[in-house]
Order: C-alpha cells, then structure tokens, then sequence
C-alpha cells in the first residue's frame, strides 16, 4: 500500500478540447509549489492527478497544492490491490489514520471506474458500509448528512479516502490570457491579482518606484509581495521603472492639485506600453470606488482616458473589510501594511482634486513633453523574474 496526495479538478471541464493543457498546466503549477519536498512518482488516472510523498509532508504538502488554481479539492489517498481483503485493510488503515471516528456517522462512497470489477458502485457502498458498521460498533451510518465519508475509487488499483479538501477552485493560470498588474505596495492591487488570476489570467507585474526619494525597502516591499503571490500564479516577470522624471517635471510644469491624476496618466500608458510590446491583453489594478481622491469615477474616467486595452478593475465594488479578508486569506496583508512609502504617497498633493474635468487635466498636460518623458522612464525599465 503507498499513500498519495490526489488531486480534482474543477471548472476544468467546462473546456472540452482545452482540458488536457488546462491539466497540464495546473501540475506545472503544482510542482512548482511542492519543489521544497521530497515527493515521488505523479501520474494522473481518470482525470485524477496522483503524487506520491512522504505522509508526514502532506499537511504542509497540501497548504502549498491548495494555492494552485483550478482544483476543486485535494485528498489523501492509500493506494491498494483491486481485492476485497486489501480494501478491507484499506479501510481500517485509513480510519485509524483520520482518528476522531468514534461515535461518528458516515457514508461510504463506491465509485467504480473499472468495469470488471466484481462489484457495482452501490454494491461497494453497500458492502463496505455494512463492514464498518459491524467492525466499528460505534460508527452509525446517515447517508444525507454524514460526519465523514469514506471514498473507496476502483481504478487501475483501489483506493481509498476520507473526507474531501476543498481547494480555491477558479482556472488554471494561463487558461485565460495575459494581464499587466499594476502592483504598489498596497493591499488591493495584489488581491485585484489574486482575483484576475482565479480566473486563469497569467499575471505579470508592473511597479513603479521613485528612488531616490522612495527608498529601496518600498522597492523589495513590492517585489515580496509578488514573491507571495507568485504562490498562486505562478513564475511572475515584474517590471519596475523609476517614475520620478514625471514626477519632477509635474511639479515644475503643472499645478500641484493635479499630481496624482497626472502621474497615474502616465503609469496607465508605460504600463499600456509594456503591455503591448509583451502581447499581454489587459491592465489590472486595484482600484476601488470611493476610498481616495484617485478613485472616484470621475479620476477613474480621466486616468482610463489614455489607454485603449481593457482595464480590469476587480475589487472596484469590494467593500474594503472584503478586500482585507482575502489579503490576510493570500498572505499578503502583512507585508500590505509594512509603513514604507510609495511614490504615490510621497507626492500626493495636500489638497488633491477629486473631480478633474478631462479638459482641464489635458489642458495641465500640455506643459509636458509626454512622449519624452515615457522615453525617460523607459530608460530605467528592470525585469525581475520571479
Ligand atoms: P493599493 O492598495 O493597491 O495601493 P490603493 O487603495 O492604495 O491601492 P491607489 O494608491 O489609489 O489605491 O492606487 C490605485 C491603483 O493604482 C493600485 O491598486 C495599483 O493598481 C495602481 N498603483 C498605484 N500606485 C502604483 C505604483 N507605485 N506602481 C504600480 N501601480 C500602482
Ligand atoms: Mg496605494
């Protein structure tokens, strides 16, 4: 008998000829996340990806499997011969493994994939509910609400299980396209990632920093948090520019209540730019309706202005409490709150305007030289690939 890690997907299915690279994808993305641990052989069997590893690694094991997107859930499975004794012994094996059985309702669940087995699905059901009650007489079955159900799956071997792990879910990376991920070092723009990626959206990344006025801990705050994220999208190119020679020509040449709409133009187009140049289809960013000065529909409206590719904005109607709730669930709110400052906050106008007019803001503009400055800010562009 060994123990493996079993793996479902989910949505998956719903894309028909799509599904064996979606599959194939998702285990990439698994084996990446597992390549600390000492795991063995991985196959996949009727839809089910096995690994095989050391049982004592599965807990951690599976925390790590759990951030790979589109899997449905995740079991821990004893693999035994096709024979009823062997099931048996399966059986108890598992149980006693789980532990907390006394006193406990359950159900067991036969699914027969091989037909040439000797019994039908209920048949297993049936069969092997009858030996746990008669050999546990303190276990009661209810098949409608159970405390733990027990998975007996006939494949090319046996195996058997208890209970399921639910995972995320969503699609595989990759599935959906490309989008830039405009990352500050706030709390929305990595779960707006998060959020993109859920989707099968692969992620890249794009910061801006303004060294040397913000400082190089604001500029590894960034990159850490794509190191964490990175969990659940995957192999991640973040590309970090220096914005300070729009900065210092905007508080040259432009009035100071402007700042912040004024750069953000400018963020919006480099990222376009990069976005083009990388075949990647779509911008993200964090932006939530109604928390600052920047995020009113009417900045909105003007710092959209610029770019032509679909901007996705997922936590535009997320309450922030929500927005928090999934930081802290993905491991990034820690990091989200450490003080170092970025650009934005370092030139952020005392009094900023919170409904620009387009005119008026193109009007500001036109005492800078645009396509100078992007070249500007071109010049310092750095891939990290993490
Ligand atoms: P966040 O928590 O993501 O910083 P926020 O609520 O602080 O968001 P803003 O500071 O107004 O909101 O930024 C709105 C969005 O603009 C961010 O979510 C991010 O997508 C993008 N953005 C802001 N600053 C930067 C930056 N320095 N580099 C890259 N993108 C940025
Ligand atoms: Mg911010």
């Amino acid at each position: 008998m060994k123990w493996f890690i079993s793996v479902s997907f989910g949505e998956l299915t719903l894309k028909g000829k799509n599904r064996n690279k979606f599959v194939k994808q998702a285990i990439t993305n698994i084996k990446r996340n597992i390549k600390d641990f000492d795991y063995g052989n991985i196959f996949m069997e009727s839809g089910k990806v096995y690994i095989e590893a050391n049982k004592n690694d599965f807990p951690k094991m599976i925390s790590e499997i759990k951030k790979v997107f589109g899997i449905i859930y995740i079991s821990e499975v004893l693999m035994t011969d096709k024979n009823i004794d062997s099931i048996k012994n399966a059986v108890d094996i598992c149980l006693n493994d789980f532990g907390k059985y006394e006193n406990k309702t359950f159900k067991v669940e036969g699914h027969r994939v091989d037909k040439s087995f000797e019994m039908n699905s209920p048949e297993i059901g049936a069969y092997f509910g009858a030996y746990i009650l008669k050999k546990y007489n303190n276990m009661k079955v209810d098949v409608h609400n159970p405390d733990l159900k027990v998975f007996i799956d006939i494949r090319k071997d046996a195996f058997v299980y208890i209970n399921r792990i639910p995972a995320l879910g969503g699609l595989p990376i990759g599935s959906g396209g490309e989008g830039l991920l405009l990352l500050s070092g706030g709390i929305d723009s990595p779960v707006a990632g998060y959020m993109m990626a859920k989707r099968g959206l692969k992620i890249s990344a794009i910061h801006f920093h303004s060294y040397p006025f913000t400082s190089k801990r604001a500029h590894k705050k960034s990159i850490d948090l794509a190191q964490i994220l990175s969990k659940y999208t995957g192999e991640m190119k973040v590309y970090s520019l220096n914005l300070l020679p729009v900065y210092t020509a905007i508080g040259k040449k432009c009035q100071r209540k402007n700042t912040t709409i004024l750069s953000r133009r400018f963020m919006m187009r480099i990222a376009e730019k990069i976005a083009n140049e990388n075949k990647i289809q779509a911008l993200i960013t964090g932006e939530n309706l109604g928390q600052v000065a920047s995020q009113t529909i009417q900045s909105i409206s003007v710092i959209n202005d610029v770019v032509s590719i679909p901007i996705l904005r997922p936590c535009i109607g997320m309450d922030k409490n929500n927005i928090i709730e999934i930081a802290r669930k993905i491991d990034t709110y820690e990091k989200a709150i450490e003080p170092y400052e970025d650009c934005c906050s370092v030139f952020t106008p005392d009094r900023p305007v919170t409904k620009p007019r387009l005119k008026d803001i193109q009007f500001d503009e036109k005492n800078l030289d645009i396509e100078y400055l992007v070249d500007e800010v071109m010049k310092s562009l750095e891939i990290i690939e993490i």
